[in-house]
């Protein structure tokens, strides 16, 4: 016999389908490459980061002939499945920017806000809405050791002249009421929250004026040089291009060299029906940040403009042998447990449903921040590895990777985070392994706050699992 629990009935009506681009659909789909052709530049992924960089390369040279090969439709993949959240940060955080590249985070810090700054600038002159807020976030303290951890942050972020605040548990719960909130920091620059698919189908319509060919339902099987050049193989015809750009996320590589530096880790998220009147009172939560908890294993959540709530996180999982299936987005045991959470974290919901339901691939690399290199000769760019925070980075991913194919040295490519590759994962079995073993000791250390042996010869190796 079933048992039905509030957690599963609030799930029993969900479409298996992402919020945002079930609500916002682009007018008409773009036809698919039927027909050998030849381009420039040929951008391989039609996400964030393939968007970027065809406008990018449009707005430095607008005769140069750009072709998107899109294997689904724009923004399938992670731009349209996402929280939302956006943030200056190029490193997933200021403390990990320092553990990692003490000598440059000024640097970094300041292309991270040029890169969000330039982002608005350009939505607003091009009049793309993507409902973006600049509120700021929270981050919540559910342990005692973590009340320490945020003490601790926020030390640092008012030495770097973040705008921040601490609040003990009563100022918290005032703000957003939980009974599981025991302090937060309240973060006010550099981040908020927008709507991931208005921004791509924006960022879409802004490649198509500028001249940009996009063909949809068209997956690129491989990659070929052919003398100066390199050939695009698809389904049913080449594209031959003299430069390539590969924004392919967390799909299968079209490169040997990048299945080794990033692993798909499948990430759940579920969008509530509409608050009430008296249902958004309960909660407070004035402000609309953006609200992360503190540790390791954390759940991301936020409104939407329509007074829903997105909640997301927690519980991602690793496939062994980097199992891309996408039927694996529907894995009810994750939806269940989120679900669980959010009436832990909001008892005063009792009674509200989830309409929607559904996950997405991160891209993971073992220091967490993304993964930008060239090959052949400087003919092909990627960019990828963004996990978990690409929706503005995906565009600092992208102009680096223009540099490489122009084969310009920039202050970007100059980067030791674009220089230096992090560490790659191992083959399978071991890997599915390692990363089992991994993700045990994060979730030890999210109950007693001890960093472990093993977390700690990870940090000692540059693997930056501590967000
Ligand atoms: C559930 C979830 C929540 C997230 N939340 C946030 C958040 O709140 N904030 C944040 O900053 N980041 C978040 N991220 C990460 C962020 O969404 C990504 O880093 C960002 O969207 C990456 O953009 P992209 O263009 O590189 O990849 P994608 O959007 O994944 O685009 C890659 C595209 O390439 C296409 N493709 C793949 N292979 C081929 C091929 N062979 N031929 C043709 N096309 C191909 C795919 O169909 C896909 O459309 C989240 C990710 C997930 C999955």
């Amino acid at each position: 016999m079933k048992i039905f629990t509030p957690a599963s009935l609030a799930l029993k009506d969900a479409v298996a389908t992402p919020f945002w681009t079930g609500n916002t659909q682009a007018s008409d789909h773009l036809p698919a490459l039927t027909t050998d052709a030849t381009c420039d530049l040929a951008i391989v992924g039609g996400g964030l980061t393939g968007l970027w960089a065809a406008i990018e390369a449009k707005i430095e040279n607008p005769s140069l002939d750009v072709v998107i090969l899109e294997a689904q439709q724009i923004a399938f993949g992670a731009s349209g499945r996402n929280g939302g959240f956006f943030s200056e940060s190029l490193t997933h955080g200021l403390s990990h920017g320092l553990s990692l590249w003490p000598k440059e985070i000024h640097t970094l810090l300041r292309l991270g806000r040029e890169n969000v700054k330039e982002i608005f600038e350009f939505l607003g002159n091009e009049k793309i809405n993507a409902d973006q807020n600049f509120c700021g976030k929270s981050v919540m303290a559910l342990r005692p050791h973590h009340v320490a951890e945020l003490e601790a942050s926020f030390k640092q972020l008012r030495e770097y002249g973040e705008k921040v605040e601490f609040l003990d548990s009563a100022e918290t719960r005032k703000d957003i009421d939980s009974p599981t909130y025991l302090a937060s920091l309240r973060i006010h620059d550099g981040s908020g929250i927008l709507d991931p698919a208005k921004l791509a189908w924006g960022l879409r319509a802004s490649a198509l004026a500028r001249g940009v060919r996009i063909h949809e339902m068209t997956q690129a099987m491989g990659l070929v040089s052919n003398g100066a050049g390199m050939t695009v193989r698809t389904q049913l015809a080449n594209l031959h291009a003299s430069k390539v750009i590969l924004a392919t996320n967390a799909f299968r590589p079209l490169l040997r060299r990048m299945r080794n530096m990033a692993i798909p880790v499948f990430d759940h998220v579920l969008v509530t029906e509409q608050l009430s009147h008296a249902q958004l009172e309960s909660i407070g939560w004035q402000q609309n940040q953006g609200v992360t908890d503190a540790g390791n294993q954390f759940h991301y959540y936020r409104r939407t403009p329509d007074n829903r709530i997105l909640w997301g996180g927690y519980d991602a999982i690793y496939y062994k042998g980097s199992n891309r299936n996408i039927s694996q987005e529907q894995f009810a045991p994750s939806h269940q447990l989120l679900s669980e959470h959010f009436f832990e974290t909001f008892p005063q919901l009792e009674g509200l449903n989830f309409t929607h339901k559904w996950a997405g691939m991160i891209d993971t690399t073992s220091r967490f921040t993304p993964v930008i290199g060239r090959a052949y000769g400087g003919r092909v760019a990627y960019a990828f590895g963004y996990t978990g925070l690409g929706v503005t980075s995906s565009r600092f991913g992208a102009r680096v990777a223009l540099d490489f194919i122009a084969n310009r040295e920039s202050e970007l490519t100059q980067l030791t985070l674009v220089k230096r590759k992090p560490v790659p994962f191992p083959p399978e079995p071991i890997r599915a392994l390692l990363v089992s073993k991994t993700r045990s000791a994060l979730a030890r250390e999210d109950i007693d706050g001890k960093r472990g042996p093993w977390l700690g010869l990870l940090d000692r190796m540059g693997v930056g699992f501590n967000s």
